[in-house]
């Protein structure tokens, strides 16, 4: 056993991504940063983020491109069908499908089906085949498909989601049997997340996964019929129906829950001061947060007074150079200085800042620059003093618009010295750009 399944984890959250984990009605995918600020700070690297979703690996790629989402330790796509670890295939999940599977003799019986229409190439895959179903009597439909699919002794699951998408699978593949397939895998290395196991849905194919023995359930509030009907008649006291439509649910169940213990109390308070950091970038850059110079001087109190930031571009700023830059009076505020200040030495808020101008320039167009942490890695260099690794991600959202193109990240570093006071002070910070291909989950 290899990579994130060989790994001791406290606690593991699984969810879908359409309208669960991604919230399509929220442009500027501000419950989305909250959640991945949440994670990041309380959960993350200690825990294992899994999304499990009914598009393909390239549809999966097409959304992680466009909205915020965290690079997740275990990715299952296509209804269960392809567990993907570190990007590839389990090569023993795809073998334990093929038995019985006969895709040929499937997709010849709903061939019999007019109702039924194929859907785009990408999303026909080796253990799936699907389609669209938009009638008033899905039911019947349905019906015909199972028998005839039982007349032929194809052993299929036929999965009806959100209305309209329609996909056949192997008997042994859907969402709830991949993850019962990736806790025995937890039960036969490291063991099963002791702090627990949350699935987060909100349609058909998600059915599956909230009735894995044992796990805790989030269903939120934008839920399809098919799911809600499911939990109100097997619902128990591990199941919790949001308030808030997708990550906002997500955030109130694992409020709801208060799972025990999902990292180590120590660490917390080290992460917390990089989404705080960063948190406050983010306002810097929307022009939410004062400017005053003895203002931006407290917020610099979070680094040491021997502080250096080196850019991407390599130029070392001293805490004072700093602050200077982010006042009210310094480059960052003005279009010539932020000009200026990307010509000579880019520090990452005034190539945000940019984007951020340049999309909500256009009259009518609400735009907000978002900005996340994602793939946080530590190390102990010496008794209170930690080396600290992520990757800081910026995009501009505007209402009907893809922004893909305009995200830009790095690979930062920082030494956190340990205050008495139990929280962190910044010793050094470096940048460095990272290629668009990799700025992405
Ligand atoms: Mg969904």
């Amino acid at each position: 056993m290899t990579g994130e399944l060989a790994r001791r984890a406290r606690f593991m959250l699984v969810s879908d991504l359409d309208w669960t984990m991604v919230d399509h009605g929220d442009f500027n995918h501000a419950a989305l940063r909250a959640f991945n600020r949440l994670w990041v700070s309380a959960y993350a690297p200690d825990s294992l983020l899994v999304f499990s979703t009914g598009r393909s690996p390239p549809l999966f790629h097409e959304l992680a491109a466009e909205v915020p989402l965290l690079a997740p330790d275990i990715l299952v796509c296509s209804v269960g069908t392809e567990i993907l670890i570190n990007g590839l295939p389990d090569e023993e999940w795809e073998a334990h499908l093929n038995e019985g599977w006969d895709r040929a003799r499937a997709a010849a019986c709903a061939a019999e089906l007019p109702e039924l229409t194929l859907q785009q190439e990408s999303e026909q895959r080796p253990h799936k085949i699907s389609y669209k179903l938009r009638v008033n009597d899905p039911d019947r439909v349905l019906a015909a498909l199972r028998a005839s699919l039982a007349d032929a002794g194809v052993q299929t699951n036929v999965i009806y989601s959100g209305g309209e998408d329609l996909d056949i699978l192997p008997s042994r593949a859907s969402k709830g049997k991949a993850l019962s397939f990736l806790l025995k895998q937890l039960d036969a290395g490291p063991g099963r997340p002791e702090a627990g196991v949350m699935v987060c849905g909100d349609s058909g194919n998600d059915v599956e996964l909230f009735a894995v023995p044992g796990v805790h359930g989030c269903m939120v509030a934008n839920a399809h019929a098919e799911l809600r009907q499911w939990c109100a008649a097997n619902g128990h006291d591990k199941i919790f129906a949001a308030t808030r439509d997708g990550p906002g649910g997500i955030l109130e169940a694992l409020t709801n829950f208060s799972f025990l213990n999902p990292s180590p109390p120590d660490t917390v308070p080290r992460r917390q001061a990089l989404v705080a950091q960063q948190e406050w970038a983010e306002e810097w850059v929307n022009g939410s947060v004062p400017r005053g110079a003895a203002l931006v001087e407290k917020r610099m109190q979070a680094f040491a007074e021997k502080f250096e930031y080196v850019g991407a571009s390599g130029t070392v700023q001293s805490r004072a150079q700093l602050a200077e830059w982010l006042t009210d009076k310094g480059h960052g505020c003005t279009a010539a200085g932020v000009a200026s200040a990307l010509a000579a030495a880019p520090p990452a808020v005034a190539e945000a800042a940019k984007a951020a101008a340049k999309a909500g320039a256009e009259p009518g167009a609400h735009s907000r620059m978002g900005g996340w942490l994602d793939r946080y890695s530590e190390r102990q260099l010496t008794h209170g003093l930690w080396l600290a690794r992520w990757m800081e991600l910026w995009q501009p959202f505007a209402a009907g618009k893809a922004t893909a193109g305009a995200r830009n990240a790095r690979w930062c570093s920082a030494v956190l010295r340990h205050q008495q006071d139990g929280s962190y002070n910044f010793e050094y910070m470096h940048e460095s750009s990272v290629p668009r291909e990799l700025a992405r989950a």
